[in-house]
């Protein structure tokens, strides 16, 4: 539309001679139509939202509350038929979960990219971009000062030093259980089923936490949308009690979904293919 606004305004400039007040006024709804397009980032709406909504701090904060609600119930003893005498812990996701990465998405924007970009993710991991979500900090404080502990899971590649790079963005967001017994970091797979087993042989895990299905089952790494929305389905009643899900609208396997991997390239099909899934019309 845009476009086509300001073809409109260049012919009325070329075709007919204005007055200078006319043809100012016509220069400038050019500029602005022009600013417009390159407004256009298929990511700004998604990128607005994590900035500005205080919806979206508080489903953060909805989660939270119900991992804590989660959390005494373990301790009043709920579910003890199905627990050993092992130590309490929750496992959470780290990206997009614990960390926001509202302030990376902010800078991609800001470079004027469209897509997912490895270069800037590793740059703003090395600098502790990372902040903390609203209510993890004071979540895994919670946790910690009840005697639950909290392992973090996540998939990262920044080189042989993912790990203390991962280490240290959770400790600069002031996170409880920032250290090497506390976090994985796994660099060549997104399976995180394999660690998640190992910490639940070891505790009894009272809930998963993530922004993405992955984060709760390996079985949730399918291909299409329908496959993950059905999958998902079938696990309703397991949601907000074993696994509690934070949101993420800019990146996640709800993408490779959509395009087949998860950080696609910005190309114009990758372009086209995101305003078809906005319509409907990937399934
Ligand atoms: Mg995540």
């Amino acid at each position: 539309m845009a476009l086509s606004r300001r073809a409109m305004v260049t012919g009325i400039a070329a075709g007919t001679v204005l007055p200078l007040a006319a043809q100012s006024q016509a220069q400038a709804q050019a500029q602005a139509d022009a600013a417009g397009d390159e407004v256009q980032n298929i990511l700004s709406t998604a990128a607005a939202w994590r900035q500005t909504a205080a919806e979206r701090d508080m489903l953060y904060r909805q989660a939270f509350n119900i991992a804590a609600d989660r959390l005494d119930a373990a301790l009043r003893g709920e579910g003890q038929q199905r627990r050993g005498r092992r130590p309490l812990a929750f496992v959470s996701d780290v990206d997009d979960t614990v960390l926001s990465s509202d302030t990376y998405w902010a800078r991609l924007l800001s470079a004027g990219k469209q897509a997912f970009d490895d270069e800037l993710w590793d740059a703003w991991v090395r600098e502790n971009g990372p902040t903390p979500t609203p209510g993890a900090v004071e979540f895994t404080h919670y946790a910690e000062s009840r005697g639950v502990q909290v392992f973090y899971v996540s998939s990262r590649d920044q080189g042989p030093d993912t790990h203390e790079l991962g280490v240290a963005n959770l400790r600069h967001a002031g996170l409880a259980f920032a250290d090497d017994a506390h976090v994985t970091m796994l660099r060549d797979s997104s399976d995180k089923e394999p660690a998640q087993r190992a910490i639940a042989a070891e505790y009894d895990v009272i809930a998963y936490l993530g922004d993405n299905l992955n984060d709760f089952a390996r079985r949730y790494y399918v291909k299409s949308v329908s496959e993950r929305k059905a999958l998902a389905t079938e696990d309703s009643e397991r949601f907000g009690r074993d696994f509690i899900l934070f949101p993420n609208n800019t990146d996640g396997h709800w993408m490779r979904a959509i395009f087949g991997e998860s950080e696609p390239a910005d190309t114009p099909a990758y372009r086209a293919r995101m305003l078809q899934a906005a319509q409907g019309l990937v399934t």
